[in-house]
């Protein structure tokens, strides 16, 4: 059975971008979308930080 209630809910949804390994302490850019990660070596700029192959992520201070 379904309810109807009457009323509208407004809900605003704001989608954030997954922080990537340019937003991480251990990353230091050194081409364009390429640096190198302390822990990992050379990595691309967007590699989503649940891809971590070291599982390091450290967000980078603001
Ligand atoms: S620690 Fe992981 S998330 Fe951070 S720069 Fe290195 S590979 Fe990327």
């Amino acid at each position: 059975m379904r309810v109807e209630t009457g009323r509208a809910m407004a809900v605003k949804v704001e989608i954030q971008p997954m922080p990537s390994c340019s937003d991480c302490a251990n990353y230091t850019e050194t081409g364009k979308g390429t640096g190198e990660c302390r822990m990992a070596g050379p990595v691309p700029a967007d590699r989503d930080k649940d891809r971590c192959p070291v599982r390091l992520f450290v967000p980078k201070r603001s």
